[in-house]
């Protein structure tokens, strides 16, 4: 049967069938999507051996691990087998995480992330992960503005979510990665800032306390403060995308102290619990914020080469990755990952606010699909 419209017609019935697709579409959008808020949170240098099998007995001595006090630390992380092992280690991360969330990496199943930089040290892997782009031209951990665009500057450009993104960081050079001068992404950081840049403001308690503390290294604030600043920066400023990078982990472990290593990453485990309780506990992120937990870049193995991460140490660009929210299908530990990568973290992060980075940035790697509610 044919029917003819008459012209006078056609025009409005156009109408009314694109509104009733659209309508359709983002009604179907909204129901799939509960994400409202996007917290990137990352610790330098975390292996993704001690994630996924805990503590490493064969590092645990004053020889290798440079351990002070060998007992203590094998009764506090020491157990017979990985599983125990990693829930001793990261009480939070397995204990709730993997069972509402997924863990990526683990290469005893199969499960592989790595950073494609080739260069496997700081300023190319913040600069991979939080702009998608692999740039050969960032080659040193010098503060240099970054030339390329992150996903937290362009959400924070965007009118749905400006001037609600931030971001706290323990690494001194880390505002470069941001190029906070050019993308004005509020920071909070320890260190000076570029020009004509102020840092997030904490109460004067803290201020005091980080003036009189004693940093392990010169440009890289104690995690404390980073956990503090975060906890005070969600209160107050309520951000809705928002990135915390810790940094001791990278810290300890160049200095050769696995005792100390492993005691900064049970505290970064405790800092991201805490936090999570936080937000469940406010009704503006309750049950609609998504946690991806990631690193830098990984390090070597064995007794002189866990301490330290370059090019020349290939198993150095070996990642883990970690995410928990409500699109996150609850499916833990995963196995039999295709290669996923750092670089695609940044359009990962952004399509759990329902966005396409990509369709911007159309050299930056493509989101882990996965991961994502279905559009
Ligand atoms: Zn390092």
């Amino acid at each position: 049967m044919h029917v003819t419209v008459s012209p006078a017609l056609q025009f409005p019935l156009l109408i009314v069938v694109l509104l009733i697709l659209l309508g359709g579409r983002a009604g179907a959008e909204s129901r799939s999507r509960k994400t409202q808020n996007i917290f990137l949170i990352t610790t330098d240098g975390l292996r993704w051996q001690e994630i996924f099998s805990g503590a490493e007995a064969a590092l645990m001595n004053k020889k290798d691990g440079g351990v002070k006090d060998t007992n203590g630390l094998r009764r506090d992380f020491l157990r017979d087998t990985p599983e125990e092992r990693r829930a001793v280690l990261f009480p939070f991360i397995w204990g709730t995480l993997a069972k509402q969330g997924q863990l990526w990496g683990n290469q005893n199943r199969r499960s592989t992330v790595r950073v494609t930089n080739g260069r496997n040290f700081s300023y190319p892997g913040y600069s991979e992960f939080l702009t998608g782009i692999v740039d050969a031209s960032i080659d040193s951990n010098d503060k240099r503005p970054n030339p390329n665009t992150n996903v937290f500057e362009w959400l924070n450009l965007q009118r749905e979510f400006h001037g609600k993104v931030a971001a706290t960081v323990s690494w001194g050079v880390i505002p470069w990665v941001l190029n906070v001068e050019r993308s004005h992404l509020p920071v909070w950081s320890a260190f000076e800032l570029p020009p004509g840049i102020t840092p997030i403001p904490m109460p004067a308690t803290f201020r005091d306390l980080l003036a009189n503390s004693t940093p392990i290294w010169a440009d890289v604030s104690l995690d404390t403060y980073t956990a503090f600043s975060a906890r005070e920066i969600v209160r107050k400023e309520n951000p809705r995308a928002f990135y915390i990078a810790y940094g001791e982990t990278d810290d300890w472990a160049h200095e050769g102290r696995y005792d100390l290593y492993l005691r900064a990453a049970h505290n970064f485990d405790r800092n991201v619990g805490e936090l999570w309780t936080l937000v469940q506990s406010m009704p503006a992120y309750r049950n609609c914020t998504t946690f991806v937990l990631a690193t830098d870049h990984g390090r070597g193995s064995g007794p002189v080469a866990w301490k330290n991460h370059s090019r020349a140490i290939a198993e150095s660009s070996s990642i883990w990755l970690a995410v928990m929210g409500p699109d996150t299908p609850p499916l833990g530990e995963r196995a039999d990952t295709a290669n996923t990568t750092q670089s695609q973290i940044a359009a990962t992060v952004a399509g759990f606010l329902g966005r396409d980075y990509c369709e911007q940035f159309p050299k930056a790697a493509k989101s882990i699909a996965e991961l994502l509610p279905k559009r």
